[in-house]
């Protein structure tokens, strides 16, 4: 059985997960960490209007609760949140999965620190489906270097969503400047707006935002006669939720150490 606890429990990702830990058997939230703000009542089952949760608490300090779980699950939304959760969890033995993203260079460097005392999984994207988008997109990316082509990637996202561009399209970015031998700082451009011609080093990123969409991440090779568009539609959140359910098992009694999706999917 693995017994976790949720940070962001009312968000979408975090009802979500509350929804799905219903149908498994060796999985379950023991209880939820929210914004002091979000918190009317200290139920989660209350709270979150699944009544099969009634009785286990919400609170909004992780260390009310920790003890108990073998697993965090952090889907704040608030890497600053994220970081500090990270540092709860590293005093308390637990390991921690991190869905959150928008993290700067900075915050993930201090939470890779912790990794020393626990395993941390800190993944973007748990979806299946994204995480081959990874790697097809690494193995485009290295065939294609000094070929002449430039790469572009486009993503789309609900209205709601607060950071941008998306922590995949940052990460599929950062697989095709490694790929290309440049990083991300030399080699991205987020957006354009008048004069300015492309340069061949150039990875370009734009973030569309409206609706409801889940997440739709495109990456462009563009080259002179021909081009390759590798696209992931995400059709709903339940995707990323199974994928953070898988992880936090995956993890549990896993040694110390800084974790991607691949592990888990054996990628
Ligand atoms: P959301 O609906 O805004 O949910 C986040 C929830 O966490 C909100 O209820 C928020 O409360 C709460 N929260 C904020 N600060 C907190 C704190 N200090 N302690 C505990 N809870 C706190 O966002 P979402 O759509 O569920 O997405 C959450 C994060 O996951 C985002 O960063 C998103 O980009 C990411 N995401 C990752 C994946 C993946 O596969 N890795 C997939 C989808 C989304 P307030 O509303 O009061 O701020």
């Amino acid at each position: 059985m693995t017994k976790v606890v949720l940070c962001g429990a009312l968000g979408r990702m975090g009802k979500a997960i509350l929804r799905l830990s219903l149908e498994y058997s060796d999985f379950e939230v023991i209880a939820g960490v929210e914004h002091p703000d979000c918190i009317r009542v200290a139920d989660l089952g209350e709270a979150s209007g699944i009544q099969e949760l009634k009785g286990k608490p919400l609170t909004s300090r992780l260390e009310e609760v920790i003890s108990q779980c073998h697993v965090v699950i952090e889907f704040s939304g608030n890497p600053s949140a994220a970081v500090s959760h990270t540092k709860i969890a590293s005093l308390s033995g637990k390991g921690i999965v991190i869905g959150t993203t928008g993290f700067s260079e900075e915050e993930v460097q201090e939470v890779k620190a912790h990794s020393q005392n626990i395993p941390i999984l800190l993944s973007p994207n748990m979806s299946l489906g994204v995480n081959l988008l990874f790697k097809l997109v690494e193995l485009s990316a290295k065939a294609l270097k000094d070929k002449n082509f430039d790469v572009e990637i486009s993503e789309i996202h609900h209205r709601f969503k607060k950071d941008a561009p998306s922590g995949t399209a940052l990460k599929l970015a950062s697989i095709v400047a490694s790929a290309f031998n440049t990083t991300l700082k030399d080699s991205a451009v987020f957006g354009r707006e008048g004069v300015h011609q492309r340069s061949t080093q150039e990875i370009g990123v734009i973030a569309l935002r409206g609706g409801d969409v889940v997440g739709d991440h495109t990456v462009y090779f563009l080259g002179f006669g021909e081009r390759i568009e590798l696209t992931h539609r995400a059709t709903s959140r339940d995707t990323f939720a199974k994928g953070a359910i898988e992880a936090s098992r995956w993890i549990m009694g896993k040694p110390p150490g800084f974790y991607s999706m691949f592990d888990v999917l054996g990628l």
